[in-house]
């Protein structure tokens, strides 16, 4: 029985790869830079860029991130056209 159930996990160990692409993809976000203006820094997080646009994302670095929702917690006690002067 042992040799039998030994077996049985090295058929579970061989799998299709199919989430090493996603990995990759992953990889490949991580790698993009902070859109901040002017900054070089690796994007590694990612922030939404508001309540309508929930599946677009900021890449920012850590401190434009903290940066970032700062400002966004500020202008939300604003009115729009405050915001955009
Ligand atoms: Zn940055």
């Amino acid at each position: 029985m042992p040799i039998d159930s030994s077996k049985f996990f090295d058929s579970i160990r061989i799998k299709p790869t199919k989430g090493s692409a996603k990995r990759k993809a992953q990889a490949g976000q991580e790698a993009a830079p902070c859109e901040w203006a002017g900054c070089q820094n690796k994007g590694s997080h990612r922030v939404r860029k508001g309540r309508e646009n929930a599946r677009e994302y900021w890449h920012f670095c850590l401190d434009h991130v903290r940066e970032y929702s700062r400002s966004y917690n500020f202008f939300q006690g604003m009115n729009p056209e405050a915001v955009a002067r």
